[in-house]
């Protein structure tokens, strides 16, 4: 195509598609660094200075902020969320021959973290409402694993999903049956709180996630667990560095390299200056989107005495992909989290055996649709994206 040509068609494809009045993204993390970048960059330059870059002091500096910000009473600062997860689930031993229960519908690390230490995924299904795990279907599949009696129930992974506390009260007393431990996948919910307690002091043990698109989040790949388990605590420190305490050369028992870098930890201390600002802000969107929303769609909701982080502000529409679609021609990004239930993925076929009945994960996955919620996010645009879900309806 010649120069005419290209100008030509660009005019035409303008013509057939008028570009929208405006475009809200679902993510825009560009929107923190005018407020930020001076902050984090003296931070960063210390570290550059001393060259700690593996466990210097900022990353335990940021572990007491984060034990303190909870109130629990151990924060281990690690590589990523999934590998947090692991850790957890090296800490309690768990292997081969063992049942891990996780929803069926969440992010596929979930269940991967499961099967990556060869213990087997066994999938629940979810709470339409809450979206997070059902605890009569815990108690349905675990006491059938059990009744079987080839794998041992060793732990159930509930998950937090879009931030919002699972149901640890009902999990807990359904996991004590079985002798199950709970290890809350909190990667969407570090900041939400549950009958008074906050998220980091649910379970006895918590993994979460600081993925630059969750609520707090870095500049790369990291997360922390969360115990009140002083031995719990010391057996995932000896995991996070090779299985080797302090200077010592010697693997005291198998681990792996997981250990947040300084940077990440000086970053993730400037973002935490400004993490309840981002919690409120959230908070407000999300009343916002459910005062303009509820008529129009089902709009989610937190049960009394919890708070959710708003990692994901999620509806469920019928048509979703269609009004998807014209939101997105309207500028507004929105998101799938998820459209396919964890039992469907390829990764996942081995341990599927036919007989799972996950109905409303299913459903919700056929359903769900994340709007854009960030702090950074104007009315303005928040108007805008409620009167085009409308439009599109
Ligand atoms: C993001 C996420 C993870 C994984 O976290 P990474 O830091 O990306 O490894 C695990 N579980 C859930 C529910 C998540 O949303």
């Amino acid at each position: 195509m010649n120069e005419l040509s290209v100008a030509t068609s660009q005019r035409r494809a303008r013509k057939q598609a008028p570009s929208p009045a405006r475009t809200v993204p679902l993510f825009d993390l560009k929107r923190q660094e005018p407020r930020t970048h001076a902050r984090i960059r003296a931070r960063m330059d210390q570290v550059l200075r001393h060259c700690q870059f593996v466990l210097g002091p900022e990353v335990e500096e940021l572990e007491n902020a984060l034990a303190s910000y909870c109130g629990a009473r151990h924060a281990i600062a690690v590589s990523a969320g999934r590998d947090a997860l692991i850790m957890a689930l090296m800490a309690l031993g768990a292997g081969p021959g063992d049942a891990v229960f996780v929803p069926a519908f969440t992010f596929s690390a979930t269940a991967g973290a499961v099967a990556a230490i060869g213990a087997t995924p066994v999938f629940v299904d979810v709470d339409a409402t809450s979206f997070n795990i059902d605890p009569a279907d815990l108690e349905r599949v675990a006491s059938a694993v059990a009744a079987v009696g080839k794998l041992k129930p060793k732990a159930v992974m509930p998950v937090d999903l879009y931030g919002l506390p699972a149901d640890y009260a009902a999990i807990g007393a359904v996991a004590e049956r079985y002798g199950m431990v709970v290890v809350a996948d909190a990667a969407q919910s570090f900041g939400a709180v549950a009958g008074g307690k906050a998220v980091g002091t649910l379970a006895p043990i918590t993994a979460t996630s600081f993925y630059p698109t969750k609520v707090l989040g870095g500049f790369g790949d990291g997360g922390a667990l969360f115990t009140d388990d002083d031995d719990l605590a010391a057996e995932v420190r000896l995991i996070r560095t090779h299985g080797r305490l302090g200077s010592g050369d010697e693997a005291l028992r198998l681990g792996m390299t997981g250990r947040l870098d300084t940077l990440q930890a000086a970053v993730l201390l400037i973002k935490l200056e400004d993490f309840p600002e981002e919690l409120d802000a959230r908070r407000r969107i999300a009343a916002m989107y459910t005062d303009d929303l509820c008529n129009d769609v089902i709009t989610p909701t937190v049960p009394p005495g919890f708070e959710s982080t708003w990692a994901l502000y999620t509806v469920r529409i019928p048509d979703r992909d269609g009004v998807r679609t014209r939101l997105a021609e309207a500028g507004v990004g929105t998101g799938l989290f998820y459209a396919t239930p964890l039992h469907r993925h390829a990764a996942f076929a081995p341990w599927i055996n036919g007989g799972e009945a996950l109905p409303v994960s299913e459903s919700l996955a056929g359903e769900v649709l994340s709007l854009p919620i960030y702090g950074d996010l104007t009315d303005e645009e928040v108007g805008y994206v409620v009167e085009q879900l409308k439009a599109a309806l």
